[in-house]
């Protein structure tokens, strides 16, 4: 079960192939290749990046 990368939760909705959203901090994230980017979504509906989580490099 994938788990939102911000909050840990399980409150997650596949938006696209590789898209997903976390209904409880409202952010969109992708997975590609094990790097996680997350996404914000302002008020005109465009994506913004708001940092990228490599997995398995450092914390
Ligand atoms: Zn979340």
């Amino acid at each position: 079960m994938l788990r939102c990368p911000r909050c840990a939760g399980s409150g997650v909705g596949r938006v696209g192939a590789e898209r997903y959203y976390c209904w409880d901090c409202c952010i969109e994230f992708t997975v590609d290749k094990g790097e996680v980017r997350l996404y914000q979504l302002d008020e005109e509906g465009a994506a913004v990046e708001l940092a990228s989580v490599r997995e398995g490099e450092g914390r």
